[in-house]
């Protein structure tokens, strides 16, 4: 087939997916988006009705090489990436980055460590929010926290720190379901935060689980530095009456000033009864520092490539409503959180203790 090279054959964004480059090339010169789909695909080798983007085409008709094209789509890469390093739905992104980018909205497949653009201050993970990326100019230390995550995937890899970061999360989503009486001044800045990304006036309309993320999002990092570094696993399975180090290490990193007096008072109470002992830190130090980490549960299929745009589910948008009429970031306001899809992977760790009290995983 002879392909003729278009005449404004603008750059693909850094992480697009294919689709998404292939429908602002067609918008851009107003071709039809199928047409000019079927043209660069073709049908896969395994016979199926899947059409596979053949590299070779879309270089011919942007006058882009094969290289060039695949540095910046990474389903055109050969070898393929490995598929687990990115999250398995493609997603806008920064709406600010993606300005530059004519033709239309830029999908991308981003990494597991990309939450914030730091360069428009804009949280943009998990995107549930349909489209929704929300301004953290009034949030500096999310931005901060940010910088601390690519820190600690410099240090320990893309696998323990996703890990950690999802574990940190769920464990802050946790902490945020107590009463205050039972947290310390990360409780205070999590309603703080709460009320700046989602303003009680436009609850029902600024609600999402997103911006529950994000307002948890700095400590989470501060735990996560904690539960990848080997040293402090290290502390952390000590025996529960010589682990002062790590108790304080967490009660530094939470705020929380009478932590270790209530870790004294969880540790009687677990000797009376296991079954109701619940605080997510300690159970942490006492099972989960000693498993390797988990993998994600649901990974990029890359075969998949489509022109449809990912949407949100109607379960997902109900059960966001939901959460919206009773939102209230001072009560209860982690359940939210730790019941996302996002979560998934650390989500179904075998929680044995904390499985009586968790509600069902909802998308
Ligand atoms: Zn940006």
């Amino acid at each position: 087939m002879l392909l003729r090279r278009l005449p404004d054959p603008v750059p693909p964004a850094r992480h697009e997916i294919a689709a998404s480059y292939i429908a602002r090339l067609a918008r851009l010169h107003g071709l039809d988006i199928s047409a000019l789909w079927r043209c660069v695909t073709e049908r896969e080798a395994s016979g199926g009705m899947r059409r596979v983007v053949v590299p070779e085409r879309l270089a011919a008709i942007t006058g882009r090489t094969v290289h060039a094209l695949a540095g910046a789509l990474p389903e055109l890469r050969t070898p393929q990436p490995d598929w687990a390093m990115f999250r398995h739905q493609p997603q806008p992104g920064c709406r600010h980055c993606s300005a530059k980018h004519p033709g239309g909205e830029v999908t991308r497949i981003m990494p597991h460590h990309r939450y914030v653009c730091t360069r428009h201050r804009l949280w943009i993970c998990p995107s549930d929010a349909d489209g929704h990326t929300t301004s953290l100019d009034a949030l500096p230390e999310i931005v901060q926290a940010q910088r601390r995550h690519l820190r600690i995937l410099q240090r320990h890899g893309w696998a323990i720190t996703y890990d950690a970061v999802l574990t940190a999360i769920l464990i802050c989503g946790q902490l945020w379901s107590l009463p205050e009486s039972e947290n310390g001044e990360a409780w205070q800045d999590w309603v703080r935060r709460a009320r700046i990304l989602i303003p009680p006036d436009k609850a029902e309309s600024g609600f999402s689980v997103a911006r529950l993320c994000a307002a948890v999002y700095p400590e989470a990092i501060s735990l996560a530095a904690l539960f990848a570094s080997p040293y402090w696993r290290q502390q952390a399975q000590k025996a529960s009456w010589d682990r002062n180090r790590f108790d304080t290490e967490v009660a530094r990193r939470l705020q929380q000033s009478d932590r270790k007096l209530r870790m004294y008072e969880f540790r009687q109470h677990r000797y009376n009864d296991p079954i109701n002992y619940s605080d997510p830190i300690d159970h942490w130090a006492a099972v989960t520092s000693r498993r390797p980490p988990l993998s994600p549960i649901y990974v990029h299929d890359c075969k998949r490539q489509s022109l449809r745009k990912p949407t949100l589910r109607v379960a997902t948008q109900r059960s966001q409503q939901r959460h919206a009429r009773a939102f209230d970031p001072s009560h209860r306001a982690g359940e939210a959180l730790i019941a996302h899809r996002h979560l998934a992977t650390v989500f179904r760790r075998a929680w044995s203790p904390f499985r009586a009290y968790m509600p069902p995983l909802r998308g």
